[in-house]
């Protein structure tokens, strides 16, 4: 075979098998078989007791599988994880680092080629060849084994993160140690609580293992949804009764052998007596039977092996649909997942979430902007969370650091402790800004407007003095639903927004999906989401969709006169003009049909794709004002998408292009008279919101939960001192050297607590 078919036939290998130990073994003993050695084995690097410990081998002692190890600086081993490159030797035992290990029998082996297996420029790894002649492996050789690593450490660095890595080495049941995780803030604040976790439904590999208190429970739903099951597979039956071969339908008298009370059920059984509850114990069932399957080469009855996936997921899926109301979220719950979405979010009882992590996003996306709207503090892109080890964990929450404790220690909690208190009394300060003007010392007054898309928003929004709405987020609302909303139920909701801040502006954005924004009824599918079909794209595509929400925003607004239009993700001119006979049309048919003269409300803009910037006279020109989405703009700019949690490190509002950009956003708008407002989250940031300031935008649109510090900071540093440090920063090549310069601004003013509260520069201990 080609080396790149046997690389094709272990790549689906791999992914076909159950877990990760499973997955090593089919490398270990494919890669021997096509580099004809003695030896492959796989060392994995264990973080508690910074080991590579020996996870997989075929040539080596089996019974040292888990049980053997090497130091970071021992061994050709860890040789090769310092270097991070591979080394090929023809005599092993001659070299200085060689370290023998008795259990594995490797000493009568002379010739050694190990590579790093890297995953996001970290070593996790390390993957070994060996043979008793003595030879250098070939260039093709190597060449083999690179490739192969690079495409198992995607595989590894996901079990790890699902938590299968966990205590393969340490000694088990002892007392849970603590550990960090670094993430992305997507939501600033500090939280201590105890972790919830929160799977997708029906996502086997993701249930975790949870002791039950009541057997007897777990046992009546897991027979419940045996019987659901049973019944699905015999109405499937009959309904595929004349459109399925006699010998096609076998396949559901399997599925009934399989379910029969003898065969999987009993298992399942068995493991809830043993004490895990009916999901946890399903999946292990399941997860065995199919690493079983994986190690079998017979297309037949690797067929077998989805059968018994699809049956879990059934079982699986019946099993939630009877828990998922009585979930219980105590006090301080602290939502954990690989992936929260925003329906979900909006979906649990809020009172009781202290914070949320997820191992996947960005600080910009979609749900951490309603966490952020919530006041919720969140972590995102924690790659490396064990979720699944997770379940009921106390955790700290640290959004400011961007960290994330698991089992602190008693210290650490009392510090946390301490700093929630400090952080309660600068909230109290700031209440003392709620009816002050967003004015500097020397006179220059901001409007500072509120984004809002629940009803939350809008009584925080109020509370804390905003002037209107710089942005509602219509798609909110329409994420709350299993349909499109009529266009009364979209009159009734719009109305509560435009009558809560009338006579204030509110600027409702017109439907704004695609991209990271999914409607669960309207999906959309697309290999490039972030440049295909979203925003403007689709509404102009659908007028159906777009006629009847502006026809809807129009109706609210009567005798309000307070409604302003905004179109997202305006690319050219063409798009503005059939928005505006679209809204035309529906000005004179609701004038028709509400026999009431209609105000045409103020039309604008959001500036968030390259093309509108660079033509921002001639669009700025025909509308009446415009905002500036930096979410959006500065993900296109950088051409770093913003919910990917590997690049989020270049995600950043301080880089010196975006920074350039929206001053000549504002010089240009203004050229040709219009007023220009910013939106993204930038303009709640108070770092930023100063140089926004003193670039000359007329409004800054953040959350309720910024508004306070912002109006504090603006009311502190005089616009002179901010239009200063805005000419200095623009002539900076580097966006680390202006965050640090603004910081540095900030803190002269005694503002550092605004910024990052948890990590103080002078004086103030920071926890470890
Ligand atoms: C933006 O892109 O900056 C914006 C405000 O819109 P959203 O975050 O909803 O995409
Ligand atoms: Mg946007």
């Amino acid at each position: 075979m080609l080396m790149l078919d046997i690389l094709r036939k272990l790549v689906q290998d791999v992914d076909n098998a159950p877990n990760l130990l499973a997955a090593l073994d089919v490398i270990v003993q494919s890669v021997r078989d096509a580099l004809n050695t003695e030896v492959c084995s796989i060392y994995l690097l264990d973080e508690r007791s910074n080991r590579y410990v020996l996870m997989a081998t075929h040539g080596l002692n089996p019974n040292a599988v888990g049980n053997v190890s090497l130091g970071f600086s021992e061994g050709l081993v860890g040789l090769v994880g310092q270097r991070e490159e591979l080394i090929n030797l023809e005599d092993a035992a001659s070299h200085p680092r060689f370290h023998y290990l008795p259990e594995t029998g490797e000493d009568r082996y002379n010739s050694f080629l190990g590579v790093p297996i890297m995953n996001r420029r970290k070593v996790l790894g390390v993957l070994v060849v060996q043979q008793q002649e003595k030879r250098r492996f070939g260039e093709s050789e190597e060449a083999f084994l690179v490739t192969l690593s690079a495409q198992i450490s995607g595989v590894v660095a996901h079990a790890r993160a699902l938590g299968q890595l966990e205590n393969l080495h340490a000694p088990k049941g002892g007392v849970a140690s603590p550990r960090i995780f670094h993430g992305v803030a997507g939501a600033s604040g500090i939280a201590i609580g105890r972790a919830v976790v929160i799977y997708p439904p029906a996502d086997l590999e993701s249930v975790p293992d949870r002791v039950t208190e009541d057997p007897a429970n777990e046992l009546q739903q897991f027979n419940q949804a045996l019987m659901g099951v049973r019944n699905e597979i015999q109405q499937l039956d009959t309904k595929m009764a004349t459109s399925l071969m006699p010998e096609e339908r076998a396949l559901f008298e399997v599925y009934l052998r399989m379910l029969d009370d003898n065969a999987l059920p009993a298992e399942v059984i068995e493991r809830i007596h043993a004490g895990n509850w009916a999901q946890g114990a399903l999946r292990s069932v399941i997860d065995e039977h199919m690493q079983s399957f994986a190690a079998m080469d017979d297309p037949y009855l690797r067929e077998r092996m989805a059968d018994v996936r699809d049956l879990g997921r059934r079982l699986l899926a019946h099993l939630q649909q009877q828990t998922t109301p009585n979930r219980d979220f105590p006090e301080s719950s602290i939502l954990i997942g690989e992936d929260i979405s925003t329906a979900t979010l909006v979906d649990m009882p809020l009172e009781n979430i202290a914070a949320i992590v997820t191992m996947t996003g960005a600080a910009n996306s979609h749900m951490a902007i309603v966490a952020r709207a919530l006041g919720i503090p969140t972590v995102v892109g924690v790659s490396e969370l064990p979720v699944g080890n997770l379940d009921d964990a106390e955790m700290i929450v640290d959004a400011y650091q961007s960290r994330v404790y698991v089992h602190p220690s008693r210290e650490l909690r009392k510090r946390y402790k301490e700093i929630i208190k400090e952080e309660r009394q600068l909230v109290a300060g700031l209440d003392a800004y709620r009816d002050l003007p967003a004015e500097t010392p020397d006179g220059h007054r901001m409007t500072l407007y509120v984004n809002t898309g629940l009803m939350a928003d809008v009584a925080r929004g109020r509370e804390r003095g905003a002037e209107g709405v710089g942005l509602y987020r219509s798609e909110i609302p329409f994420m709350l639903r299993d349909r499109f909303p009529s266009e009364e139920e979209q009159r009734n909701i719009y109305r509560q927004q435009l009558s809560a801040f009338a006579p204030y502006p509110v600027t409702m954005r017109m439907l704004d999906i695609g991209g990271d924004k999914d409607l669960p009824y309207f999906p959309i599918d697309e290999v490039n989401p972030a440049l295909g079909w979203r925003g403007i794209r689709i509404t102009l595509d659908h007028p159906e969709i777009f006629m009847v929400q502006m026809r809807a925003m129009l109706k609210a607004a009567i005798g309000l006169n307070n409604l302003q239009i905004l179109l997202p993700m305006i690319s050219s001119v063409f798009e503005i003009e059939e928005a505006q006979h679209l809204l035309l049309r529906a000005v004179s048919e609701v004038q028709e049909e509400e026999k009431v003269t209609i105000q045409t409300p103020k039309l604008g803009i959001m500036i968030e794709v390259p093309s509108a910037l660079i033509q921002i006279k001639d669009l700025a020109s025909i509308v009446d004002f415009v905002s500036v989405g930096s979410n959006d703009l500065t993900q296109y700019l950088l051409a770093v998408d913003r919910n990917n949690s590997r690049v989020a490190d270049l995600y950043t509002p301080y880089h010196p292009a975006v920074l350039r950009a929206l001053q000549y956003v504002v010089t240009e708008a203004h050229a040709v008279g219009k007023p220009v407002g910013i939106c993204g989250e930038m303009a709640g940031d108070p770092g930023t919101a100063i140089l926004l300031m003193a670039m000359g935008f007329d409004s800054l649109g953040m959350s309720a939960s910024n508004l306070l510090k912002v109006r504090k900071v603006l009311r502190t540093i005089p616009l002179t001192n901010a239009k200063e440090l805005l000419n200095e920063v623009l002539a900076i090549d580097n966006a680390a050297v202006i965050r640090s310069m603004v910081e540095l601004e900030l803190n002269k003013l005694g503002l550092w607590d605004l910024v990052r509260p948890t990590q103080k520069p002078v004086g103030g201990k920071v926890p470890a």
